[in-house]
């Protein structure tokens, strides 16, 4: 990989910039490559250049209706639920319409390990290839919190490279639903088929955030299981009680045959038309705000790490803690005094 030109003179930014607006492939990979990075000087570039193509989509936002009001949509399910092969045939679909599609994915194994579930590179191989779709891997491994911050921002580089439909893809486990489900504008949750106690496995928590839910693989001699899968669901739906004043429908879809691929975009278009254009502004002016504040705590996190007072005390802290001479309030305390005295703040 080479590295980010905009970490070079300003000059180069303003090249990047112009290449995204131009929707230079390779533009906008350097420009999700910078985003991604979590050197200092890469996240002062990226700010800038974040700066700059907002400054045009505002400029924009005048004279067209679609810069800067790409469709964002969230894909999760286990591994194997068949969201890589969903998004192969939504995305092929929605390009063949005359959409420019964009693909980001949060990976929370790569979170911890540096592993990918999603499997990167390999996945999704004709829309990788489509003119008209941009793929992206997940970042590398980082926090949940960094890999939120890149993906947020990679979304923005998307829309002002002039893609109208971003659909963000995440693995079913834990926090990162939950984090993905606070960028995009709908959440559309695969499930296979599973009825009576199996739904129990569906986690109440997903039924909450989920605006649309697929039970996928109806293909094959599954379709009427499928159905049944998604009766059952539906009725579950209607116990948890909707979001939004909006219950989230379920449908049948098989990402192979593409059957029932379409009806599942129409949901998610009808979700958008529930939200409305004020609704929608405000959903994402309120996950504005939030994503605000993540930065904060992922700015805050960042700095206890590289500061020098912290580093001094470190080890010490550690020895007595786990010696038994400190409790735990006392120890968080001292490193907290140590971080403030490297700004002379006196508590
Ligand atoms: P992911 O891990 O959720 O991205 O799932 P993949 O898209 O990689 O699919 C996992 C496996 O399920 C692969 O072997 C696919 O060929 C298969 N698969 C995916 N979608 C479908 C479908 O709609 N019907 C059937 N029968 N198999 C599918």
């Amino acid at each position: 990989m080479t590295e980010p030109r905009a970490a070079r003179p300003a000059l180069d930014l303003d090249d990047l910039a112009d290449g995204v607006r131009h929707g230079r492939r390779a533009a906008v990979s350097r420009a999700i490559t910078l985003v991604e990075s979590t050197r200092t000087d890469h996240r002062v570039a990226a700010r800038e250049l974040l700066g700059r193509l907002s400054g045009f989509e505002a400029r924009s936002a005048r004279t067209s209706t679609t810069t800067g009001n790409a469709v964002r949509v969230g894909v999760s399910g286990v591994p194997g639920v068949g969201k890589s092969t969903f998004i192969e045939r939504l995305g092929t679909q929605l390009t063949a319409d005359g959409h420019r599609v964009g693909v980001l994915a949060v990976d929370p194994s790569s979170v911890r390990t540096g592993g990918s579930v999603l499997g990167d590179k390999t996945r999704m191989g004709a829309l990788a290839h489509d003119p008209d779709a941009y793929v992206r891997p997940s970042p590398a491994a980082g926090t949940l919190g960094g890999v939120a911050r890149a993906t947020v921002q990679a979304m923005a580089v998307l829309e002002a490279a002039g893609y109208d439909v971003v659909l963000v893809e995440t693995v079913g486990v834990g926090q990162s639903e939950v984090t993905v489900a606070g960028m995009v504008d709908t959440f559309l949750f695969l499930t296979l088929a599973r009825t009576g106690d199996q739904l129990q496995g569906i986690k109440k928590g997903i039924l909450e955030i989920a605006d649309v839910i697929a039970v996928n693989k109806a293909d094959q001699d599954h379709e009427g299981e499928a159905r049944e899968a998604a009766r059952d669901l539906a009725g579950a739906l209607r116990m948890v009680g909707g979001h939004d004043e909006w219950s989230a429908p379920v449908v049948t879809c098989s990402g192979l045959t593409g059957d029932g691929v379409r009806e599942v975009w129409d949901r998610v278009l009808a979700h958008r038309d529930h939200l409305g254009a004020e609704g929608l502004a405000r959903k994402r002016a309120a996950q504005q705000l939030d994503f605000a504040w993540a930065l904060v705590r992922d700015e805050l996190a960042d700095r206890l790490r590289r500061s020098p007072g912290v580093a001094a005390v470190r080890d010490d802290v550690r020895r007595r803690v786990l010696d038994g001479e400190l409790t735990a309030p006392v120890a968080a305390d001292l490193v907290l005094e140590a971080y403030d005295a490297d700004r002379g703040v006196t508590p």
